[in-house]
């Protein structure tokens, strides 16, 4: 069965071919971090695909992960590219490397999970903490209900990590 919903006025949908999306956002309806690992090498791969990108053994097994980790990159979003985003601004889209499986396969790779910073109840972080992030900040996963059977995993600040004294911010004018 596909999903079908709206997210800030733009459609969201997930179609009844693909089962590797339907499956993960299955698990994140249920506010559960699930990802594929492969069968025969062991490594586990985002986003989901019908393959792992390592070894190309098709078959794979959905493993719970925990949705912690810390910022790889990001982008502070100040044009919004949709009139339902213009209340939010800026809003900022996060790349975070994962504790889990970071630098493997090799020193330089990790799973790299793409999410907004929301407040700890999902909702798009107000300019006061997307002021406080920035590469290397600590965040953990938390999830945005959209709509019955859909949630979009988020990251927000990790309040029981240790964070750098002063995480990295492109500088600003
Ligand atoms: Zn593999």
């Amino acid at each position: 069965m596909s999903i079908k919903a709206q997210y800030l006025d733009m459609p969201l949908d997930i179609s009844e071919l693909d089962g590797e999306n339907l499956e993960y956002f299955r698990h994140g309806a249920a506010h559960d971090f699930y990802l594929q690992a492969c069968t025969q090498c062991g490594l586990l791969r985002y986003p989901p695909t019908t393959a792992c990108p390592w070894c190309a053994n098709p078959a794979s097994r959905w493993t719970k992960v925990e949705g912690r980790g810390a910022v790889h990159s990001y982008t502070e979003v100040h044009h919004a590219i949709q009139p339902a985003f213009r209340d939010h601004v800026p809003y900022l889209i996060l790349l975070v490397d994962l504790d889990t499986q970071k630098g493997k396969p090799s020193a330089e790779e990790a799973l790299r999970v793409v999410g907004n910073l929301v407040t700890p109840d999902g909702v798009l972080a107000p300019p006061e903490l997307v002021r406080k992030v920035g590469i290397g900040t600590r965040v953990r996963m938390v999830f945005s209900d959209v709509a019955p059977g859909l949630a979009l995993p988020q990251w927000t600040i990790d309040e029981s990590a240790t964070q750098p004294a002063k995480p990295w911010r492109y500088p600003q004018e």
